[in-house]
């Protein structure tokens, strides 16, 4: 990816505006958005005047081959006592740090070894704001992930099924046909939630007992391919509905699409929930939507920004995010339908493209 460069000079520029000399960046998700890097040791320390990546001996040769934007160094097998070491000998004062990824132990021996030469600041949530707006490169990753899961969808729809087979059949072959696709593997466990299982929103895939017909069946699916997610949630009929059945799922499909309209840039991000979560209520059910409207999507399966009652800020051009809100009737089916979109300036571009008509399989 060419994007690297850009992001060193963006974060360079999140550091200094919180006056930190060096930001000391040791999660190894953001240390592959920052620079490629797949191993399995890395410290990176970035601010206004150091660029630095620090790796072991085992990944030193292939990082300085591959990592341009950056000087490449080789640290001791505990890189934080290298890392302590540099500071000190370059002099910074003000170090932040991931304390929301760095062990208690970790920081403990760093502070140590750091002693008085410099104060270590928390400041997690610098790499993961720019990761929450996606560049071309990353929307074409997350584009490509969301088109073989719709591909699944599609082979699930018309030529697997669902009545008669297990959950936990549906699940696994999924998760077949998607890696012979060409999928490197799953966001997440497949969920496969038929009639009851459905109610639970994180449902497990049952062995048993079969999927029955005339009901429910709740499928959220997404794939990974070239590091980055796609999130999918569509559920389908086994035959005849109820009227309580079918009613739910025209008011989930109401709510999803009166949220997808709200999505756009500068759109308040509890305003987007509300507008599912309004509809939900006015039905009667908000009780039975426990959960979030929707999250970002990308390296990881949940990243910010959030959608949901307790969410602040607003969408960002850029941002790729789910809008899935659901209705759950205890002991009874659950309904979710979930798309995958990037937000634009004047509406969501929409990834994931599995007809949202109620589809019996
Ligand atoms: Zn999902
Ligand atoms: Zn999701």
């Amino acid at each position: 990816m060419s994007g690297f460069g850009e992001r060193a000079r963006k974060l360079a520029d999140l550091v200094r505006e919180r006056e930190l000399d060096l930001l000391l960046v040791t999660n190894l998700l953001n240390a592959r958005y920052l620079t490629g890097f797949t191993g399995t040791n890395a410290a990176i320390l970035v601010g206004p005047a150091h660029s630095t990546f620090m790796t072991d001996f085992r990944y030193l040769e292939r990082a300085q081959r591959e990592i341009a934007q950056y000087d490449v160094v080789r640290g001791r097998d505990d890189l934080l006592e290298s890392v302590a070491d540099l500071a000190r000998d370059w002099g910074v004062k003000r170090i932040g740090f991931e304390d929301w990824h760095m062990t208690v132990r970790a920081h403990g021996k760093l502070a140590a070894r750091i002693a008085d030469a410099a104060e270590l600041v928390p400041a997690s949530g610098l790499v993961e704001q720019l990761r929450a707006v996606k560049d071309g490169e990353e929307i074409e990753a997350i584009r490509h992930s969301a088109a073989l899961a719709d591909e699944v969808y599609r082979w699930l729809a018309s030529d697997h099924g669902l009545a008669g087979h297990t959950e936990r059949e549906v699940a696994l072959a999924m998760e077949l046909h998607a890696r012979e696709l060409g999928a490197d593997g799953l966001s997440f466990p497949a969920i496969v939630a038929a009639a009851d299982n459905g109610a639970l929103p994180h449902a497990e895939p049952r062995a048993e007992p079969p999927i029955p017909r005339d009901t429910l069946v709740v499928v959220d699916f997404g794939v990974q391919s070239a590091s980055y997610c796609s999130d999918c949630t569509r559920t389908f009929a086994t035959g005849n509905l109820d009227d309580e059945a079918a009613g739910c799922y025209e008011l989930v499909r109401a709510a999803q699409a009166a949220a997808l309209g709200a999505v756009r840039a500068g759109a308040d991000v509890r305003g987007v929930d509300g507008v599912a979560r309004g509809l939900i209520a006015d039905a009667g059910r908000v009780e039975q939507f426990g959960h979030g409207l929707g999250h970002g999507v990308g390296l990881e399966i949940h990243e910010a920004p959030r959608l949901a009652p307790t969410a602040e800020g607003v969408l960002e051009a850029g941002n790729v995010v789910t809008v899935e809100p659901g209705v759950y009737v205890p002991g009874r089916f659950g309904v979710r339908i979930e798309d995958l979109v990037v937000v634009g300036a004047s509406g969501p571009e929409t990834l994931t493209s599995f007809p949202k008509e109620l589809t019996v399989v």
